[in-house]
């Protein structure tokens, strides 16, 4: 899967080999969309990651955790939940498993790290509880 996210480099992090840290160590893709890098300044760079959704996860936990700020893209999927009648046929066109019913409640669960806004969803329900911020 992809994601596209912004990040900011603190200045001392600036220097960090960040693309060759996510593929070694995540197996993660960097592809730098746009950048704006200059000595001794805060940095920030729009960056398209492709991997195994786990460990892209892991990755950006990864940055988060040397002070490098993790900005997702903000198209997002609203799930109206006064709407939302748990019938799980979003859960059957949902690729990365964003969506799946609790196998003890029946409910529906929205994992939003997990969804990478592919909108496969959004016709699916019939009760139109699913839209987009866009
Ligand atoms: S947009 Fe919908 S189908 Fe696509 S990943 Fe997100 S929750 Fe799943
Ligand atoms: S398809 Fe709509 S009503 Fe059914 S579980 Fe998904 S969001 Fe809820």
């Amino acid at each position: 899967m992809k994601k596209r996210v912004t990040l900011t480099f603190p200045r001392r992090t600036i220097q960090m080999p960040v693309t060759y840290r996510l593929a070694k160590d995540f197996n993660v893709a960097a592809n730098i969309i746009r950048a704006q890098v200059a000595p001794n300044q805060v940095g920030k760079v729009v960056v398209e990651l492709s991997g195994d959704i786990d460990q892209l996860d892991a990755a950006l936990d990864w940055l988060r955790s040397q002070d490098v700020g993790v900005s997702l893209a903000n198209r997002e999927i609203l799930i109206d939940e006064d709407s939302c009648v748990h019938c799980g046929l979003c859960t059957g066109v949902c690729p990365t498993e964003a969506l799946t019913l609790d196998p003890k409640t029946f409910m529906l669960n929205f994992t939003r790290s997990r969804c990478i806004v592919c909108e496969q969803c959004v016709p699916t329900c019939p009760v139109e509880a699913i839209s987009t911020n866009f």
